[in-house]
């Protein structure tokens, strides 16, 4: 119960213990009882009504909040965010040009991203470099004997696999799409040995598409910094990157990551602590705690 106190008469009102539970108990009950109880002037009966205005207006932003925290995707990713691309485009864009992108014809894409697949990328440019000096149409490449194939390739790793695939996808071309490779990721997708990272190669690199092509090193990097989870495939971190990357900085945006992730955030012992990005990696930082903790 409010009552007014007794040497002024314009005091704050004395709220009795039993109010106080209801107040804590419920909101709705505090504005009953000021509402009901006999109030000293409109002037706190005003002020109350503010106050429990602003309540209300901090529990919603809290609870926004809060929801937006429990999903997969944070608003604070998007600062994040972009601290890694200023950082990007800060340390790698003078790498990125446009003159990497056409560089080679889509079908010379195609190829070298099926020989890139579970091996290095040094082994790759060197396969790569062999074998377009033998073939760099499905129609050259159909008319080469295999065994030739197998050698060119043969340090990319499952040459036998690789070079069967290569042949098979380019008698595919020939046949139904005039010996050209086709610009729809379904299509590209039914091709042998072509999966999610390689249509998406071929699509940003060929095709000016606005895709993230998610590799080995801008999955490690997107995760270590907490973009994506560990458990993620590379299709769920290429949408979470997406999410977070404007359309016009993609292309740009996944080739920085792979040079960063080839020369500072490696596979194994990358450079957490000359890294620019520890302050904002989760992973760098439990790294280097784990480091100081051990004394190593
Ligand atoms: S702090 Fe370490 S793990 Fe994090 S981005 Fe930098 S190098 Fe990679």
């Amino acid at each position: 119960m409010a009552q007014r106190s007794r040497n002024s008469t314009l005091s704050m009102p004395v709220i009795s213990g039993d109010a106080m539970q209801n107040i804590h108990a419920n909101r709705t009950d505090i504005r009953t009882v000021m509402i009901t109880q006999p109030l000293p002037t409109h002037f706190f009966r005003g002020t109350f009504t503010t106050v429990l205005a602003f309540m209300d207006i901090i529990n919603t932003k809290r609870l926004i909040k809060d929801v937006r925290d429990s999903r997969d995707f944070r608003t604070g990713d998007r600062d994040k965010m972009e601290t890694v691309l200023k950082f990007l485009k800060k340390n790698y864009g003078d790498r990125t040009g446009a003159v990497h992108r056409r560089r080679d014809s889509p079908y010379q894409v195609l190829v070298s991203c099926v020989l890139s697949q579970r091996t290095k990328d040094e082994n790759t440019e060197k396969t790569s470099a062999m074998l377009f000096k033998l073939a760099t149409t499905p129609e050259q490449m159909v008319g080469l004997p295999v065994a030739k194939l197998e050698k060119a390739i043969h340090s990319s790793g499952f040459y036998r696999q690789k070079a069967k695939n290569i042949k098979a996808l380019s008698k595919i071309l020939i046949d139904e799409y005039d010996g050209k490779v086709p610009s729809n990721r379904e299509q590209l997708m039914e091709l042998p040995g072509v999966g999610w990272k390689t249509s998406a190669v071929v699509l940003s690199y060929s095709f000016n598409s606005d895709i993230i092509p998610v590799d080995t090193h801008v999955n490690r990097v997107s995760k270590r910094l907490g973009f994506a989870a560990e458990k993620d495939d590379v299709e769920a971190v290429r949408e979470k990157l997406e999410r977070l990357v404007s359309e016009k900085l993609r292309y740009h945006t996944h080739l920085e990551m792979i040079h960063f992730g080839k020369e500072i955030c490696r596979p194994i012992n990358p450079l957490c602590t000359q890294c620019e990005l520890l302050k904002i990696c989760p992973f760098g930082q439990d790294r280097v705690n784990r480091k100081r903790c051990s004394g190593i």
